[in-house]
């Protein structure tokens, strides 16, 4: 794409946002990468080399045997999760939602940080790993307790029974939850104009949410950095990144 029509890109993207009034954000793991946190599919990064995703984030390898997940939790997903922060992106969805235009926003992250910027409806489809449950008698525990337990036993049982601990997240070979899936659908069938963020477009169901909306007569705008494989589909692309456009569809929104 030339530098001028991604500029028309942008132009046109921004009458369609001003001209919207239930847009929905769809969002993967890339609208957070500003924040620090590594997506799993752009795997030139040696984390996923050594913590391997098909492993840790698999719900047989974790039922038989979580030592593998807690030390990935204990060695990456705590520090990484725990320090990072909402960017422009995550805040312009949510000075969106305040401003009446942005209905809700459907994600498939799991790291909070779209309610840290003050975003009120979020549909979490893999759950949030800020989270954790006794899977023998749901009690809760946070990051920070489990990750002091962790020093000394690992993987952690529950303090009150004994149980085996799971954070509160969609593994692979789950089932998404129900709830969320409903919600999504309701938010979907209502939505004018749909804008995904972020996410290869490649993890079902949720890879299938964007084409949805649009079938239901929505506008598609798709905002990620590589291509998709609902590009075709899409009203318009914007290959850049989420950080940098979301505050530019925001100001549209303001300035009318
Ligand atoms: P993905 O890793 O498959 O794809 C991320 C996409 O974001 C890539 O296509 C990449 O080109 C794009 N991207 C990277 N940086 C970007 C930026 N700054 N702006 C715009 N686009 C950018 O992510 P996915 O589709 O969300 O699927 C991954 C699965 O892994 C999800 O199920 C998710 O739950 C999980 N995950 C979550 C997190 C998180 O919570 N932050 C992080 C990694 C993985």
């Amino acid at each position: 794409m030339s530098p001028e029509s991604e500029d028309d890109a942008l132009a046109r993207t921004r009458a369609r946002v001003a001209g919207a009034s239930k847009i929905v954000a769809f969002t993967g793991a890339g609208i957070s990468a500003e924040s620090g946190i590594p997506t799993y599919r752009d795997c030139d990064d040696s984390l996923w080399r050594r913590y391997d995703p098909d492993l840790f984030a698999n719900i047989d390898v974790f039922m038989r045997d979580s030592t593998y997940y807690w030390n990935f939790f204990k060695d990456v997903r705590y520090q990484v999760i725990s320090s990072a922060r909402p960017n422009p992106g995550h805040e312009a969805l949510a000075e969106m939602e305040r401003a009446g235009k942005l209905s809700a926003v459907i994600t498939q992250n799991i790291d909070g940080l779209h309610r840290a910027a003050g975003s009120r409806r979020v549909i979490e489809l893999h759950g949030n790993t800020r989270r954790i449950s006794c899977l023998a008698c749901s009690r809760t525990y946070s990051m920070e307790e489990v990750r002091e337990q962790l020093e000394t036993e690992l993987p952690p049982p529950c303090r009150i029974c004994g149980g085996k601990l799971k954070p509160d997240v969609v593994f692979f070979g789950e089932q998404l939850p129900q709830a969320a899936l409903s919600e999504a659908a309701r938010v979907l069938a209502e939505c004018d104009l749909l804008l995904a963020i972020g996410s290869s477009l490649q993890i079902y169901p949720a890879a299938g949410m964007p084409q949805q909306a649009k079938l239901g007569g929505a506008g598609l705008v798709i905002i990620n950095k590589t291509p998709t494989p609902y590009d075709d589909f899409a009203d318009e692309l914007l290959p850049h990144a989420a950080g940098e456009v979301l505050p530019l569809l925001a100001d549209a929104v303001s300035e009318r």
